[in-house]
């Protein structure tokens, strides 16, 4: 048997269709080789994780060698000195008095704490989410999500959870054009507290750019103006990290140019390059909140993966790799709005640093084409190019490599995504 016939026969696969012919064999930077031999400039990094490269020898150099020094024992159990490094690392590069961290294996992980926190130090049970987000595939986590295809079947969810429009300024759902809405969609934020809410809600939680809603850029000043409304309330924020964070909006976190500190940040993917860990990062006087056996993770913070993501940071903060995917992400954008302009199906081009999505339409009136974005993905990897798709309605094609794809790389999946669009 082959292995693709082996892994649809014995993994559970049913939840994500179609899976392409391709079986994985190796990675280097941001290229994927398959079993045949042929390789692929990988535009996704394994759904935005691999920012510093497929293999990147630091990363793994850490990781072995704690492989051999101490692969588990409970971080909760005993302390060990990656995750005591790494806390303390995260500590100097968060935002604001973001000093303290919880680690656990996934993102989703990262947010059911996030949520239990917020609720033991507010006194709070209700939480404010926007359409569109995804902060994972736990039953809270999902509570918060906007997405449903991503929550259907799967009810019922926690209850107290009310949604607000998103800052999808290409599909208002206020109706409104970017120029001269006030930012509306933040400021219905107070009227949903007032109206939706027992007015006693816990926290606010946000992606700071949804990654699998579309890539959705918030107009300037959005996080800041929902700041202010928040504060008002007395309603913590949290900002979902998970997944831009690590240098791939342009910045080590996306909320650096924004003008706000969060309450509470969590991290997952890019934090260790593909090992699994994830991190929640709060002020110490809501960490506080947490009292003896109110939580804990097996393997959160286990210390093969801490190294790894001790070393992962190092590189990014070292080779300046916020800076790159900020360059990087520019010149994409500016190729993409280039050579795809006046086409008919591309009705929108979107990004920050290398997180970048092309929005597929049928006509004007901007009728999703979500069978175009999957014709489009199998098209690219035919012509050796790996892409994402994300969206509402699975018409957004996701371009987030490594960010250490060389420009010769880039510049291929660009011309790529261009011909394969039609
Ligand atoms: N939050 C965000 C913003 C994400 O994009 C994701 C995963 N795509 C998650 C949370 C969940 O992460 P995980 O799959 O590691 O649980």
């Amino acid at each position: 048997m082959t292995t693709f016939d082996k892994f649809r026969k014995y993994v559970i696969t049913e939840f994500v269709g179609d899976l392409p012919p391709l079986v994985v064999e190796r990675a280097e930077g941001a290229t994927i080789t398959d079993s045949s031999g042929k390789s692929y400039v990988d535009a996704f990094a394994g759904i935005a994780v691999c920012n510093a490269g497929h293999g990147n020898p630091e990363v793994l150099a850490a990781a072995h060698a704690q492989l051999d020094r101490l692969v588990h024992c409970g971080t909760y159990l005993y302390p060990n000195a990656p995750a005591a490094d790494l806390a303390e690392l995260l500590a100097k590069i968060a935002p604001g008095r973001l000093r303290k961290s919880f680690f656990g294996s996934s993102g989703a992980e990262a947010n059911e704490t996030a949520i239990r926190l917020a609720k033991q130090f507010t006194d709070r049970t209700e939480f404010i989410a926007l359409y569109g987000s995804f902060h994972g595939r736990s039953l809270a986590t999902l509570s918060v999500s906007g997405l449903s295809n991503r929550k259907r079947r799967g009810g019922p969810y926690m209850p107290g959870v009310a949604f607000a429009p998103a800052p999808y300024c290409y599909r208002c759902a206020l109706g409104l054009k970017p120029k001269g809405c006030g930012l509306a969609c933040a400021e219905a934020i107070e009227e949903i507290v007032r109206c939706a809410t027992s007015g006693a809600v816990a926290a606010f939680i946000v992606e700071p750019v949804q990654g699998e809603g579309g890539i959705i850029v918030p107009p300037k000043g959005y996080l800041r103006a929902v700041k202010d409304v928040l504060d008002r309330h007395g309603i913590l924020l949290i900002v979902d990290e998970v997944q831009t964070g690590f240098a791939r909006t342009g910045w080590m976190f996306a909320v650096e140019p924004e003008g706000i500190v969060p309450d509470i940040m969590t991290l997952g993917k890019g934090i260790a390059n593909g090992l699994p860990l994830s991190a929640m990062v709060t002020r110490p006087e809501i960490a506080a909140a947490f009292k003896p056996g109110d939580h804990l993770s097996t393997f959160g913070g286990n210390p093969v993966c801490c190294a790894a993501a001790l070393a992962a940071i190092n590189f990014y903060r070292r080779e300046k790799i916020a800076e790159l995917s900020r360059r990087k992400g520019a010149w994409l954008l500016c190729e993409l709005r280039r050579r795809l302009k006046g086409k008919k199906s591309v009705g929108d081009i979107r990004g920050r640093g290398l997180m970048v999505g092309v929005e597929l339409v049928k006509d004007k009136s901007k009728t999703p084409a979500p069978e175009l974005a999957k014709k489009v993905q199998a098209r690219c990897r035919e012509r050796g190019v790996l892409v994402g798709i994300g969206g509402t309605f699975g018409n957004v094609i996701r371009i987030q490599p490594p960010l250490v794809i060389s420009d010769d790389q880039l510049a291929k999946v660009g011309d790529v995504l261009c011909r394969s669009m039609t």
